[in-house]
Formats: C-alpha cells, structure tokens, sequence
C-alpha cells in the first residue's frame, strides 16, 4: 500500500439569501478538499477548516511528505507532518491542513481495511448520534426576533430537541432574540447561544446574567479566543456553562484551555484542530478534565461524517445511570455544497443521525458538482 496522489479542490457556491453572525455576513460559501489516492486507486476525502486558498498552498506544500507513504502508518504521517509545519503550525492554517490530510487517510484507511472510520477509532458506543441545529443567524429583515421565532419552530417540527442561536449585535438586541426564541419553542427544547466572540468581559457577564432566566444549555465563545483569563473569570460569575475551543489548535492549545478551566464544553474543529487523530486525544484530555467534547462542525458532509464517526465513540462525562448523549452540531444554515457536494445526504430524524457503516467515512463527492463549483 503506497500513497501515489494528493489532490486539493476548491469549491464555491453562492448564497440564496446572504446572512451574517457577529463578526460579519456570508454571501458564499467556500470549501478546500483533499484527496488521497493510493497506488490501486482505492482513495480518502478529507477537508479543511479554514480560508480554503491559503489551505490548498499548504497542503500542495506538503503533499511530497506524504506521496509513497504508507496509508495505514496514520500517526506516523501524521507526527511528521507536525514536524515540518514546526513553530509556524502551532496554530492556524497549517494545522488545518494537516487536519484535512489526516481526515484524508483515515478515510482511506478504513476503506482498505473495509471498515468504518467508527470501528477503526476504537468502536460505536451508538449507531446514531444526537445533533442540535445550528442556525438562527441573523438576516435583513424588519422583524429580526420574529424571523428567528418561525425558524426555531421549524427546527422543532423537523424533530429536533436542541438547537443554537447567534447573539453578539449587543447586549439589548440579543436578549430580545433569545426571548423571542425561548417563547417559540417552550421550555422543553434545549437552546444554546453564540457570540462568536464579540463581547468583552464586562459585557458577557452582564449578558449571561440577563439570560440566565431562559434556561441557556451553554454560552458559546463570549470572548476573544486570546482571553484565557477572561474566560475563567466569566466561569466564575454565571451559572450559565461556557463553551469554545472552535479556534483552539492541537492537543497543546486545547492542554492550555483546560488546564485554566476556561471553558465547560471543548468545540475543537476536527478540520482544523489537528484532524481525527489529534481530536480523538483532546477528547481523552477533555474527559481527564471532566469536560465534555462537542466538535465544531461548520462545513461538507466530509466535515460532519468525520464528527459523526468520532462522536459516536465518545461517552459524555462523568458517568452515571442515566447518562446524556454527546453532541454533534449540525449546521442548517444555507450551504449547498454541504447539501449537494457529498452523497449520501445527512438527514435527522428525531435529533438524530444514523454514523454511516460503510468503509471509511461512509460518503463520497460527487465529482461532477465538485468540478463544476470549482474555482
Ligand atoms: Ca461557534
């Protein structure tokens, strides 16, 4: 078994209707795949989180690292690709990269062992996964509470039991949303909320302490990444549980988050926190902290079988008779290279999604839709 070809593809598709979070507004949506193909022509998919172009140069930088390697000698490629992107990969794209190569491998991995990446990963602890919706971001229009209210419902009636929202515009507009929300879907649905960093200390906690009354299952990156010190504190003064980690990097960034006990939830991307075999040590670090992991999941159908397959294997901590089920985000916003990019297509049914049995990530790209997004 010899890896003969890395392959990257960019893709584009444009949005129907643009939308916007805290920081600013999508118009599009851009995707950087990866394919690997071995010397019989067996081959993985894997993908990044990140800005897809720079992506793409990094990969093609360390493609050579790779070609003639073994497929199965996963870890091994994969410490030495973490040596070559040295002290400029601590964090960032590089590590993307790696990310979506190792993403990559154990796809192909598992294809020539004609098993799931699940089973390869030490084993399902369940066949299907429970998902919250993402969505309810912001959009123009000149009912913004009442907008999010219907789509809230709609998550409801399609099954789901959870679902997040994003706040960030300011500290009045978002708890007119999060009431607006909390109102459409009663108290039996649990709802989280995503600043995506937009708020100082100051304001979180006075945030935090205004939502406390609505029942928040978590408060998602209230601050800027950097603010360690921030978040611990902000811990400290909410009974509301903190969530991040969605850029954190490696198992040292993610050693550092919960060392300062910043967060309650760990969010690594597995496009980009290091890939499958990284994110599955942060999950056993997570768990040695008694945190619980929930991956970021924003991209393709690569993206998501990839959570799908890891959580699967996970169980939430500490353990007790009735335990809750782990958490896989499942984005709901616009994006129709997640919806037409790979096959099959995920569906919830009830909150849940079934972890594909077949070999590999259990999905493939539609070559056709690919090349014609293509940039
Ligand atoms: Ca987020």
């Amino acid at each position: 078994m010899k890896i003969e070809r890395v392959e990257t593809f960019v893709a584009k598709a444009a949005l129907e209707t643009p939308f916007y979070f805290s920081q600013s507004a999508f118009t599009e949506r851009v995707v950087c795949l990866v394919k690997i193909t071995d010397k019989d022509g067996a081959y993985g998919w894997g993908e990044v989180y990140g800005p897809p172009a720079v992506a793409r140069a990094a990969i093609d930088w360390l493609a050579p690292l790779i070609i003639g390697g073994d497929p199965l000698q996963i870890e091994t490629i994969w410490s030495e690709l973490r040596k070559k992107i040295g002290v400029f990969g601590r964090s960032g794209v590089l590590v993307s990269a790696i990310s979506a190569i190792d993403i990559a491998l154990w796809d192909l991995r598992g294809k020539l062992l004609g098993q799931p990446v699940s089973a390869l990963l030490g084993g399902r602890r369940r066949d299907q996964v429970k998902v919250y919706a993402t969505g309810l971001y912001f959009t123009q229009t000149a009912d913004l509470p009442g907008a999010l209210a219907d789509e809230a419902r709609s998550y409801v009636a399609q099954g789901f039991s959870a679902m997040k929202m994003k706040i960030g515009l300011g500290i009045a507009s978002d708890l007119q949303n999060v009431r607006a929300v909390r109102a459409a879907i009663g108290d039996d649905i649990d709802l989280m909320v995503d600043a995506n960093c937009a708020y100082s200390l100051a304001e979180a906690a006075r945030l935090a302490q205004l939502l406390e009354p609505y029942q928040i299952g978590w408060f998602e990156e209230p601050l800027s990444p950097e603010d360690y010190e921030g978040y611990r504190e902000l811990r400290q003064r909410t009974t509301i549980p903190i969530a991040g980690g969605e850029n954190e990097f490696l198992l040292a960034g993610f050693r550092r988050l919960l060392a300062s006990r910043c967060v309650d939830i760990a969010q690594p991307d597995i496009c980009g926190a290091g890939g499958l075999t990284e994110c599955k040590r942060i999950a056993t670090l997570a768990s040695a902290f008694q945190i619980n992991f929930t991956p970021h999941s924003w991209g393709t159908g690569v993206a998501f079988a990839a959570g799908l397959h890891l959580v699967s294997t996970l169980d939430v901590v500490p353990g007790r008779m009735r335990l809750p089920e782990p958490l896989l985000e499942f984005d709901r916003s616009e994006n129709p290279l997640r919806d037409k990019l790979t096959r099959p297509r995920f569906a919830a049914v009830d909150g849940y999604v079934p972890v594909p049995t077949a070999p590999g990530l259990g999905i493939d790209v539609d070559m056709d839709y690919l090349l014609a997004h293509q940039l």
